[in-house]
């Protein structure tokens, strides 16, 4: 869809399996799997949702999903679905790797990062997208590559380093313009450096990549938080933020983890209408 210069796709960046009680945080049981029922294993599909944007001519991609590097381990231990998402969609509209100019994610976890870089034949590294500024907040850049004992395993050097290596890191603090019109508002919260991916044409047409501040529909609600952010108060003021200028310009949302009509808009009752253009990625 068009929102002003903006040309606007949302798709799936492939997924994996979330612990449902993980994912809702203090909210019971009882109460998710009403809107999420879990598999026996207690786990919730989670999709990794990707916005691919047109614009004057350049190509940006916000988030990367979690790639194909992920040893077969853990893809197990994570049921890991379409890992090589992105590029299949990249590639149905036509736009191959060398030409994104922008590449954009929320935090550096293993579910957005991933995507930045792949294996080798050789069994090094190389990035995904060769010629893009990668842009991330500092604050999340320091943590990822010194995380505390608890963020540790969310986090891979071999997704990371290889952009610094070449010279195509963005390090921005706070709030920053990324291209006309394209902002990364600085949360914190789920991580110390994750950031809204903002696209702005006025106040009354915007669209709001949210990352993991809103992961799927049910975390709409204030309390529904993941239990692995770090400053869960944090999160809930960035989220009523967020969500209070939502509703009342109308913003599309873009949710970072849903697996069912992800871009919509959140109705004054709390409703959710799915934006017909950008429905089924
Ligand atoms: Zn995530």
């Amino acid at each position: 869809m068009r929102l002003g210069d903006f040309e606007l796709y949302v798709m799936t960046a492939g997924g994996w399996h979330a612990d449902g009680g993980s994912f809702f945080g203090v909210v019971p049981r009882v109460l998710w799997q009403k809107e999420r029922p879990p598999d026996e294993d207690n786990l919730i599909r989670c999709a990794c949702v990707a916005v691919v944007v047109r614009h004057r001519g350049r190509v940006i991609v916000c988030e990367t999903g979690i790639g194909t590097k992920l040893d077969e381990k853990l893809a197990r231990r994570y049921r890991v679905w379409e890992p090589d998402g992105l590029l299949s969609s990249l590639g149905s509209l036509g736009i191959r790797p060398q030409e994104v100019d922008v590449v954009v994610t929320t935090h550096l976890h293993w579910d957005h990062a991933g995507g930045l870089t792949r294996r080798r034949a050789d069994g090094g590294y190389e990035l995904t997208f060769p010629r893009a500024r990668h842009v991330v907040q500092r604050e999340e850049w320091d943590f990822a590559l010194a995380p505390d004992p608890r963020s540790r395993a969310a986090y891979f050097e071999e997704d990371l380093l290889p952009v610094a290596d070449a010279g195509l890191l963005e390090l921005v603090d706070g709030e920053a313009e990324v291209v006309p019109g394209l902002v990364v508002r600085k949360t914190g919260g789920h991580t110390p450096g994750h950031q809204l991916i903002i696209f702005r044409h006025s106040d009354e047409l915007s669209c709001a990549v949210t990352g993991d501040l809103v992961a799927q529909r049910p975390h709409l609600r204030l309390p529904w938080i993941p239990a692995a952010d770090l400053d869960v108060r944090r999160s809930l003021e960035e989220k009523e933020k967020l969500l209070e200028e939502a509703s009342s310009h109308r913003w599309l949302l873009v949710l970072g983890h849903e697996t069912e009509h992800p871009a919509g808009y959140l109705e004054p009752g709390g409703g959710w209408t799915p934006e017909p253009e950008l429905d089924n990625p």
